[in-house]
């Protein structure tokens, strides 16, 4: 049953990108969005002969970036390359402390600036440059409304997508990865009990959380990856420190049965952002859901 089940799932992968090459590159805004968003995910292609490789665009310091090594190396990635950029407050309040930096911490501020406040061009350089490099099939990043909420997310959503734009070819297939709707709403409810704005986020308050929302948004691909949460907690645990720091429902949910977490966390959802030209991209996406719809073979 569990082989039968991993091989639907392999079949229905290969189905969606037809390309010899299994590269798969993952762009993440922080140390810990790999292993928590897509750890499970990620144990799961590696473990079907993928090679995934990840890139962090807003690391952390030292301790967090050796951190992030050693969950990837649990999860199996080999292929870890981080960028300078700092993570940007989520919320506005958490901005406030910029007033009266020393003078070295505003050189670090230029050496290593907020992702949010880059102008997108950069960073879709510094993206499209590193799939050059490596040359792979397909590429996952964040959802376009930043997961639960973070601006930073949200731009390396729009960054990877602006990155695409330089491969006119019929290479790579970008997916984004999404939360189930009824994910998203609880998000949003225990926000707005926690008296958060949601329509005015990120540094500024220009990221509305509220308006993204309302995008409709068909899931091309649903990929169970129940039977490597456990390896995705044992990743986790070199996040312990942020984990510790996290809002109260992300902690409760780190800490249920794998068996329980599973109904959460059991499901990756992908959604197809772009496949060859962007005329195909409509006529692809309805293939994906008839090839989705249909029962596998057993
Ligand atoms: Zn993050």
């Amino acid at each position: 049953m569990a082989s039968g089940a991993k091989a639907r799932i392999r079949v229905n992968f290969v189905k969606q990108t037809p390309l010899q090459s299994k590269k798969i590159l993952m762009v993440f805004a922080h140390a810990d969005d790999e292993t928590l968003l897509a750890g499970a995910l990620i144990a799961q292609l590696i473990s079907e002969g993928n090679v995934v490789a990840v890139l962090c665009l807003a690391p952390g310091d030292d301790d967090r970036r050796i951190r992030m090594r050693k969950a990837c190396e649990v999860l199996g990635v080999k292929n870890v390359e981080t960028l300078r950029y700092t993570e940007s407050a989520m919320w506005p309040i958490e901005n406030l402390n910029i007033m009266g930096r020393s003078p070295s911490d505003q050189v670090e501020e230029k050496l290593s600036p907020e992702l949010t406040t880059v102008p997108i061009d950069d960073v879709a350089g510094r993206i499209a440059g590193r799939i050059s490099e490596l040359n792979p099939a397909v590429i996952i990043t964040h959802a376009s409304y930043g997961d639960y909420g973070h601006a930073d997310h949200a731009a390396v959503h729009r960054a990877t997508v602006q990155a695409m734009e330089q491969f006119s070819s019929d290479m790579p297939r970008l997916y984004s990865l999404v939360w189930p709707k009824w994910m998203m709403w609880l998000n949003v409810w225990m926000m707005k009990i926690g008296g958060r704005d949601i329509r005015r986020m990120g540094p500024d308050g220009r990221f509305n959380f509220g308006m993204l929302l309302q995008r409709q948004q068909t899931r091309n691909l649903t990929i169970k990856v129940s039977s490597y949460l456990g390896v995705r907690r044992e990743a986790s645990r070199w996040y312990e420190e942020e984990l510790a720091r996290g809002p109260l429902p992300m902690r409760l949910l780190e800490r249920l049965p794998l068996r329980i977490q599973s109904i959460f966390l059991g499901k990756s959802r992908l959604v197809l952002e772009k496949c060859l030209t962007r005329s195909t991209l409509k006529k692809n996406a309805e293939q994906h859901e008839t090839s989705l719809t249909k029962k596998a073979p057993n």
